[in-house]
């Protein structure tokens, strides 16, 4: 059996181990926190029961599945035992993940694929705190990771053409599709979705349309699934507000500042379905 340790038991997290377990691996899901593993395992239980209900799945696939996942405490679990790749997704903030992937450099064997998942922090400033920046690459899952079926591969600087094809390979065979894409501030998909957000929250502020109305243009006119401003409540608006901050930090192109309505909203504590209110009001 493969075997994956995947860091950060929240959102992406739980997804993450969700589809490895579902595809055959043993799993290591690992946080720091035992409130999260306790509720990164039960969303796992309840998205599982979901597909078995939908007749995507079978019981006893999903039972596998559970059976496969070992919970932890300490990033020590991500050390050996035949683990062959690690996926962090913890918290996005860029020092937390320096001093993980610095731990896991200097604990993990030589074969060990280190993989971020993060959305906006480079690959290769994370490479950087590594002694291997040629096994340190970017698997970006998109949200929910049970349905979604991209995983934007970021090659960083430093990663080799070995890491890069063992990756798509992997992302294959958990039946999604890798689409390869340089490290760069957003990557693609941040870097084309985070602008549209944000010229649709100008619209709102100027005055041009309500939040409804836009949705509406965007969904019946452009056949966009989701409204762009039902999108930025759901991705929350804390998140649209950082990962514009770092495209017009890191590109230095005015063309994504963030609007003074989006960072209005976020200081007043409006961040969408998180919290019950963002651009539309949530029971
Ligand atoms: P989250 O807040 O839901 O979960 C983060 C988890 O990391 C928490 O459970 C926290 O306890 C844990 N954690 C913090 N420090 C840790 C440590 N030292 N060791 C182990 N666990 C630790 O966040 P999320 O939304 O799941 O995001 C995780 C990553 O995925 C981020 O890098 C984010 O940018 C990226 N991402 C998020 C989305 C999304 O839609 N939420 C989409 C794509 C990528």
């Amino acid at each position: 059996m493969n075997r994956v340790a995947v860091v950060g038991a929240g959102t992406m997290g739980n997804g993450i181990a969700h589809v490895f377990a579902q595809y055959g691996w043993g799993v290591r899901l690992i946080d720091v926190s035992a409130e999260a593993l306790e509720s990164g395992l039960a969303a796992i239980r309840r998205n599982l029961a979901r597909q078995v209900k939908k007749g995507t799945l079978t019981e006893a696939a999903a039972a596998g599945s559970v059976a496969r996942i070992e919970t932890a405490r300490s990033l020590d679990a991500a050390v050996g035992g035949g683990i062959e790749l690690v996926v962090e997704a913890a918290s996005e903030r860029p020092d937390l993940k320096f001093q993980i992937f610095r731990d896991l450099a200097a604990a993990c064997g030589e074969d060990t694929i280190l993989a971020s998942n993060t959305s906006s922090i480079s690959i290769t400033a994370i490479a950087g705190h590594t002694t291997c920046p040629d096994r340190v690459i970017g698997m970006h899952f998109m949200n929910p990771v049970p349905i979604m079926k991209l995983v934007e591969v970021i090659r960083g600087h430093h990663t080799s053409d070995a890491t890069m094809d063992r990756v798509m390979t992997i992302i294959t065979a958990l039946d999604k599709t890798p689409v390869e894409v340089n490290d760069y501030p957003g990557f693609v998909a941040n870097r084309v979705l985070l602008p549209m957000i944000n010229e649709a929250v100008y619209c709102v502020m100027e005055g041009v349309a309500t939040p409804e109305a836009v949705d509406t243009v965007m969904k019946l006119g452009l056949a966009h699934p989701m409204g762009p401003l039902a999108l930025a409540d759901l991705i929350g608006l804390d998140v649209c507000l950082s990962i514009l901050t770092v495209l017009h930090q890191e590109l230095g192109d005015d063309k994504y500042r963030p609007c003074p309505l989006l960072r209005r909203m976020v200081a007043a504590g409006d961040l969408g379905r998180k919290t019950g209110r963002g651009f539309y009001s949530y029971g």
